[in-house]
């Protein structure tokens, strides 16, 4: 779990104190990985700690992280300075964050990162790193896991240093984020609560902290009788809570489904579980219903006809990915999931997407 957490608007005002006592020397830096979203934001960026030897670095989210993208940011890293890094700080939404991680670990542990994904592989600690969510949703501020896009396969490192060591939940950060994005980072916390919360692996931990963030997601999307601020914090509430109801259990179909998409067409995680999920009626019918009404109600549309022109080698890729991911159909149908889920299924819900 995360060891230390701050929340408040206006927090982040605190993280030069907080950091400070965790510099080793001055010529060990913070380095800053930041949204390049902010870049040119006084009001964020002025108050962003810099002092010595400290490197803010600025990142696109356009793309999700991949493996290579960290082990290229290590090597600028070490090749920049003589003493290893004091700490990491991430700015951003779940790209920064799980990037932020995943450089974290890699300082320490020798080889390319790509070695790292799966479960519990990583050896050695990782240095000192927070995290500072800009967008709420993903639960990657609080999750056990770094998901990346290696040459192989979209996997996360899960491993006990891969939490953060320090989260700063300031709501007010999120003050700019643009309608449409807010709406599917926002869902990918409430499908995080349909998922765990019908699974098969549920449990009293999980179902306690879905069952939570299920009820924030109501009020923020479908009652909508809260005011700006009060969204904007209970959302944060809501991705927090999302991201430990599934630390204890698993996510499901459209998680599976969507990693395929991701991985064959670099559709980002936030609207691609959205994408998929509108089709998924037959798993999680009342979710699904209540989904409808959600987009219907922000007036959000989705992309339509996503596998149109693709061929059947890219549908098998597609396929391939989301069938490897196991434990999520074990999660979603049970331990006959084979007989329910097969290849013609999988291609037949793409082909609706
Ligand atoms: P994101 O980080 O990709 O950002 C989405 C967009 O919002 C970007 O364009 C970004 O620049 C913008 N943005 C962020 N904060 C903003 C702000 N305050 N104002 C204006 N624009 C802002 O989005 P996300 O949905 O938070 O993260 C998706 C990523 O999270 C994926 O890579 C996914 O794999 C990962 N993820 C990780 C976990 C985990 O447990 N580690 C869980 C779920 C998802
Ligand atoms: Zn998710």
């Amino acid at each position: 779990m995360v060891s230390r957490v701050v929340f408040g608007r206006g927090s982040f005002n605190q993280l030069g104190d907080i950091i400070s006592p965790k510099r080793k020397n001055i010529k060990a830096p913070f380095i800053f990985l930041v949204d390049d979203v902010f870049k040119g934001n006084s009001w964020l960026t002025s108050r962003i700690p810099l002092a010595y030897n400290d490197q803010l670095l600025y990142i696109s989210a356009k793309e999700e992280p991949k493996t290579s993208q960290v082990d290229e940011l290590v090597e600028q890293i070490i090749l920049s300075h003589k003493d290893r890094p004091s700490g990491i700080i991430g700015i951003g939404g779940g790209t920064i964050l799980d990037l932020a991680k995943a450089v974290a670990i890699l300082i320490t542990n020798e080889g390319e990162a790509k070695k790292y994904q799966g479960w519990d592989l990583v050896k050695s600690p990782a240095i000192y790193h927070v995290g500072i969510p800009t967008i709420s949703g993903t639960g990657a501020e609080v999750s056990r896991t770094t998901v990346l896009t290696g040459p192989e396969k979209k996997l996360g490192i899960n491993s006990d240093y891969t939490p953060f060591d320090q989260v700063i939940l300031d709501p007010e950060l999120a003050k700019d984020v643009p309608k449409d994005q807010w709406f599917y980072t926002g869902m990918d916390c409430y499908i995080h609560c349909i998922e765990s919360l019908n699974g098969t692996y549920l449990n009293a931990f999980s179902q306690s902290y879905g069952e939570k963030a299920y009820q924030l997601c109501l009020e923020i999307f479908v009652e909508d009788n809260l005011t700006e601020e009060d969204s904007q914090d209970k959302l944060m509430m809501a991705s927090w809570h999302g991201g430990m109801s599934i630390a204890y259990s698993q996510v499901g179909v459209a998680h599976a489904m969507s990693y395929g998409l991701s991985y064959l067409l670099g559709t980002k995680h936030g609207i691609g579980n959205c994408i998929v999920f509108d089709h998924l009626e037959e798993f999680y019918p009342d979710g699904v219903k209540l989904f409808k009404e959600m987009k219907q109600k922000h007036k959000i549309k989705l992309p339509q006809g996503l596998c149109d022109n693709l061929s059947d080698e890219e549908f098998d890729i597609m396929i391939d990915v989301a069938l490897s991911l196991e434990p999520l159909w074990i999660n979603a149908v049970g331990k006959n999931w084979k007989q329910i889920i097969t290849r013609d299924k999988l291609k037949g819900l793409y082909q609706k997407m």
